[in-house]
């Protein structure tokens, strides 16, 4: 009994059919049931029990999780589902995860097929977004980290020594739009440039960066020995889908010697559709990129994703020379650069798998017609609100997030209805605050959603209200 495999395969692997059937009958009826629903006090109180000392049998195991984990989803799958900036998952990308998992490889590096699919994973990201083919990349947790580690790489492009010596009394500065998502000013804090670090430009009336404010600001700093060495724009605003002028943005960073980083979390994949992708011109110039495949992608969670257009400084960044890794020219440890040569992680799992066959199976164009789909679907409701005498568009609708009010509800009962409707199963926005006004927000990053979530979503929202008023 010293290894961990079954004494009974046969029984392990029809547990594991069984499963299959399961996941496939719940994917083919997606959206019959609530989309999400609160865990009650009991089940959650299975939670609570202490590190079993004897095992239990995967199929009791199983019988729990269908129990109650499942039930108490996070919900993402269901085309009701639009709060915050979350992806519905695919079919095809369940069963990747099952190979990749199968494989257990480690993507650190070393010589091995896993390597060769995230390279490829990293030049299909690049070609989406006009990157030169040599750019370098690796797929990490999700934005946060790969804004993270574009912040990293910049600050050590424009500082070499940073890396030894440390940050001591340089005062290093960065830009962004005071919409920019909050990851960026903690990276600053993480990179320990102190979250102020990172100056915060005013918008415009379409929520993009004001480039004369962002002019004024880097010209005091410069006057004040701060050390600029960043500007950021957002494809896809976290609140309201803006996308800041990103060729001006690179024409500044251009002018001032700054690395131009774009945070493409979800907006760069509006890339892959055509009639999307003016909109976000300039992003094809950026030193580096974030973007999540977890989200427009509908990877699986997780698959964020950063690409770095001068693999040198990229890896300058991040790289370290250790006699317990050390690259060879042949066997197991050859193969270099290794991916841990690109960022933090060591040890890394096998995520391009499914990013891989989610991009080969669906192919470029079927994504960019799912992303259009979900921005066309963004436009019905931004109508469907313009036509209701009692709702109002708070943002303008650039790509696929719609935050609206109602004429009849304050800010508090506004947070209430929406905590109604996401309990009443039917349909998850989330919220966020436009120009001080809580709005409803919902934003259409799932490939599910149709007209008819969306008009059932509308139905309950006014029902809601009107019982709101009432109450
Ligand atoms: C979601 C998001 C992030 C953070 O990405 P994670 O994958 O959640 O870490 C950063 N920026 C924007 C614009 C986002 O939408």
């Amino acid at each position: 009994m010293a290894g961990l495999d079954p004494d009974d395969w046969s029984e392990l692997r029809a547990l594991g059919h069984r499963m299959i059937d399961d996941i496939f009958a719940r994917a083919e009826h997606m959206g019959e049931g609530p989309v999400w629903r609160p865990m009650p006090q009991n089940e959650r109180a299975k939670f609570a029990g202490d590190l079993p000392g004897e095992g239990q049998g995967a199929s009791e195991l199983y019988e729990r999780f269908r129990q109650s984990i499942l039930p108490y989803s996070n919900g993402n799958p269901h085309p009701g589902f639009m709060g915050w900036v979350q992806g519905a998952g695919t079919p095809i990308g369940i069963l990747a995860e099952l190979l990749a998992a199968s494989l257990n490889d480690n993507c650190g590096g070393r010589d091995h097929a896993a390597i060769e699919v995230e390279r490829q994973v990293i030049r299909w990201t690049a070609e989406m977004v006009g990157f030169p083919a040599d750019a370098s990349g690796c797929l990490v947790t999700g934005s946060s980290l790969a804004n993270f580690i574009s912040v990293i790489t910049a600050s050590r492009a424009r500082v070499p020594g940073l890396r030894q010596e440390g940050v001591g009394q340089r005062k290093m500065v960065g830009y962004a739009a005071v919409t920019a998502h909050g990851c960026l000013p903690r990276a600053f804090d993480l990179a320990g440039f102190g979250s102020d670090a990172l100056r915060l430009v005013e918008v415009d009336e379409n929520y993009r960066i004001k480039l004369d404010h962002l002019r004024a600001l880097v010209a005091q700093d410069k006057q004040n020995d701060f050390v600029p060495f960043i500007v950021i724009g957002t494809a896809g605003t976290v609140d309201c889908g803006a996308v800041d002028e990103l060729d001006k943005l690179a024409d500044f960073a251009q002018q001032e010697k700054l690395w131009f980083h774009v945070d493409g979390a979800f907006g760069a994949l509006a890339c892959l559709s055509p009639t999307r992708r003016p909109l976000l011109n300039g992003i094809e110039r950026a030193d580096s990129l974030a973007v999540d495949f977890h989200k427009w992608g509908q990877v699986p969670y997780d698959a964020g994703c950063v690409v770095v257009r001068d693999a040198q400084l990229h890896a300058q960044a991040f790289a370290q020379s250790l006699h317990y890794l050390t690259r060879e020219d042949r066997g197991l440890a050859g193969n270099a650069p290794w991916f841990c040569d690109f960022g933090p992680d060591l040890s890394r799992g096998f995520r391009a798998l499914k990013v891989w066959m989610t991009l080969s199976h669906y192919g470029s164009e079927r994504m960019g017609e799912m992303v259009e789909n979900c921005c066309s679907m963004a436009q019905y409701l931004a109508e469907r609100v313009g036509q209701d005498d009692e709702l109002m568009l708070l943002a303008p609708v650039a790509l696929n997030i719609v935050c609206f009010g109602h004429s009849a509800l304050d800010d508090f009962q506004t947070g209430e209805l929406v905590k109604d409707l996401q309990e009443s199963g039917i349909a998850a926005p989330s919220t966020t605050r436009i120009n001080g006004r809580l709005a409803i927000r919902a934003a259409i990053v799932n490939h599910r959603t149709t007209r008819e979530t969306i008009d059932r979503m509308l139905d309950a929202i006014s029902a809601l209200a009107e019982k709101r008023r009432v109450d």
